[in-house]
């Protein structure tokens, strides 16, 4: 905060100036940025004097970030920099160097990046003369530090894996800068639609995204170990070779199988041969093994049932369910530091658990004399190197997940599991997931929850929103939001979508924003009436949602986007294509609805022709389905292919 009002002085005393301040919002956290035009020229006439150096020895972060350096400053001006090795060189405010990482230039300028300062993702930039120095305090913070110095010099803006904007010029300046720039959650991941395989991990370095849930990059390294949201009877203790494992006295260790059953969280616990298996297998086969990652998973199978072992039951009721994961986890963790004691002293690291189905509620009670939440033992107070991963499944979006009338279990948990947890992480929901085609109507909290997730000390943000098919509502915009708030939750979310509408439907944007708006408009309606919630499993791309005057004012805009987009057919041939086909995409989420709740309004042919558009549509957007069963089941009735039979079998 003392930063930023400095910053903010600043900005007062030097208003008539060159200086231009960006207090980046009102970040809450150390963000600090003076930015100063200079008459030093980056690119001159579309050549450069400037090098992009690296260490010696660059690692896969390091050598990233110079080729997009590299890249994106030649997108812009169609200067080619060399990138050279820091061999030989040393810091010279003089020379025209742009310095990525840790390199003698560097550690010859005298900036620090303090790890406590920066943690693993955030960076710093400063410009010394004509040199610049770029650099976080890890791999990561030096990747996206590249990142900000185009953002800053060359007016770079990522918006998808086929969208990005940047300044086309011949001639840039280069500008003086002090800047330090860290995420408001220092891990950041999205599970979506895979995009395609060979630009997928591109995207995620662009996105500043960090992977997760088993996605590992090269370039870049995610907290989370490989270990998935199911891994404790999934990868730690497989059920193919554990399955039948009991205790000397015959109890087994876990029950049923991946979609029936769990691990015996007391057994697992308390009996030495299988705490022992446990945590020899999870050290061994993972945490030795993934030495750059620092949150270890111990997921849950995903359903409701649980061991009800009397063991269990017993446990149950002096700690709660979540209490006797927690417990566990202490047990676990603390072994793990044994071993990290003798082995790797110093590593960082964290066991995770989730808050989740039947251990959100923590394992605390609410005092009302004291108006606060306390541990129900101290047994079940997380330790240190403990992490909580709160799920709130049962969220309605519509309402932040604070609203204790529509959203308490969610609210409770977010309130009362500080009081035992001083790491958290979120696993967030971003679609519906019986109506993946559908916009989700999220707008209205997703701010707000990305803020109060800041407010109790939240560090890791994991969203899942469509997978399994592309072609959805809003895809693109939806990931671009988020990815947006996830580095920085203060930024100006009603602007961030403008940017967004402007930059990707270009010659539709004035359209597509007032599609929008009516989406929202036509949502507000539905969760006053309690129709429509937010709810992940609702119904929302039928009748019971949208009415057919909604879909024909839906359809009128359209209308006039295709027509708008018209006017540069023939001038910008490229723009047209694209925005053409983003335009149909978009679009058929309402002619779905048309189709398949008010095809009886149409003449036979006419629903012919609809479906027949409609199919080939989906098919250049790749929707191959409506809803998460497309996954799961080829008989489903997500699949598009079965949808569109079945509207043709009514035509018969
Ligand atoms: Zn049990």
């Amino acid at each position: 905060m003392i930063k930023k009002i400095v910053c903010l002085t600043l900005c007062l005393l030097l208003a008539v100036s060159a200086f231009a301040c960006k207090p980046a919002s009102e970040k809450p956290q150390d963000v600090d940025e003076l930015i100063k035009e200079t008459d030093i020229p980056l690119v001159s006439d579309g050549q450069s004097d400037y090098k992009i150096v690296i260490p010696s020895d660059p690692n896969p972060s390091e050598e990233y970030a110079a080729e997009e350096l590299r890249f994106f400053i030649n997108e812009s001006t169609g200067a080619a920099l060399e990138i050279v090795s820091d061999e030989g060189l040393s810091f010279d405010s003089n020379a025209k160097y742009l310095s990525v990482g840790k390199t003698a230039l560097l550690e010859g300028s005298g900036l620090s990046a303090e790890y406590s300062l920066l943690n693993s993702d955030g960076y710093k930039i400063k410009t010394f003369g004509n040199t610049v120095i770029m650099t976080g305090a890890k791999d990561n913070g030096t990747l996206y530090s590249a990142y900000g110095f185009l953002e800053r010099n060359f007016d770079y803006e990522y918006f998808a894996i086929d969208e990005w904007s940047i300044k086309k010029a011949d001639t840039v300046m280069l500008m003086d800068m002090d800047v330090t720039d860290i995420p408001t959650f220092n891990g950041r991941w999205i599970t979506c639609q895979t995009l395609s395989p060979s630009n997928m991990d591109e995207w995620v370095y662009r996105a500043r995204l960090t992977g997760g849930q088993g996605k590992m990059l090269e370039k870049a390294i995610t907290p989370w170990s490989i270990l998935n949201d199911q891994s404790m009877v999934g990868q730690i203790l497989p059920y193919e070779i554990y399955g039948n494992r009991t205790t000397a006295d015959g109890k087994p260790w876990m029950t049923g199988n991946m979609k029936t059953g769990q691990l015996c969280i007391t057994t697992a616990t308390y009996d030495e041969e299988c705490f022992n298996t446990f945590t020899d297998n999870l050290i061994n086969n993972f945490i030795a093994k993934e030495k750059e990652q620092k949150i270890f998973m111990l997921g849950i199978n995903d359903h409701n049932a649980y061991c009800k072992c009397d063991t269990c039951l017993a446990d149950y009721a002096k700690y709660k369910q979540s209490g006797v994961m927690v417990r566990f986890c202490n047990k676990v963790a603390d072994r793990v530091q044994e071993w990290i004691d003798r082995f790797d002293p110093g590593r960082e690291f964290y066991i995770c658990m989730f808050a989740y189905i039947y251990t959100l509620d923590s394992p605390t009670s609410y005092d009302t004399a004291q108006n606060k939440y306390l541990p129900l033992d101290n047994s079940v107070i997380c330790n240190d190197n403990v992490m909580v991963r709160i799920a709130p499944i049962s969220s309605v979006n519509m309402y932040p997940h604070s609203d204790m009338e529509h959203n308490g279990s969610a609210a409770v948990a977010f309130a009362s599991w500080k009081a035992v947890a001083s790491n958290l992480s979120v696993w967030d929901y971003g679609t519906n997931f019986n109506a993946y085609l559908a916009p989700y109507p999220d707008w209205g909290t997703m701010q707000e929850n990305f803020k109060m997730y800041k407010e109790i000390g939240v560090s890791d943000i994991l969203t899942q929103t469509p997978a399994h098919t592309s072609g959805t509502a809003f895809y693109a915009m939806t990931i671009y939001l988020r990815s947006q708030l996830m580095w920085d939750a203060y930024q100006d979310f009603d602007g961030l979508v403008n940017n967004f509408i402007d930059n990707y439907y270009k010659t539709a944007a004035k359209e597509i924003r007032e599609y929008y708006d009516y989406l929202r408009s036509v949502f507000e309606i539905l969760k006053e009436k309690g129709v429509y919630d937010g709810n992940i499993y609702g119904k929302a791309l039928y009748s019971t949602c949208w009415t057919y005057d909604n879909m024909l004012q839906i359809e009128r805009i359209f209308d006039r986007a295709f027509a708008a987009n018209e006017a540069v057919k023939e001038s910008d041939p490229d723009t047209y294509e694209l925005v053409n086909y983003r335009l149909t995409t978009e679009s058929l989420f309402y002619r779905f609805v048309i189709i398949a709740n008010y095809s009886s309004y149409y003449p036979r042919s006419t629903v012919e022709e609809m479906i027949n558009s409609f199919e080939s549509d989906a098919k250049k957007a790749n929707l191959t389905g409506v809803g998460r069963e497309v996954a799961n089941n080829p008989s489903s009735n997500d699949l598009l292919s079965n949808i569109i039979s079945g509207w043709r079998s009514t035509l018969i």
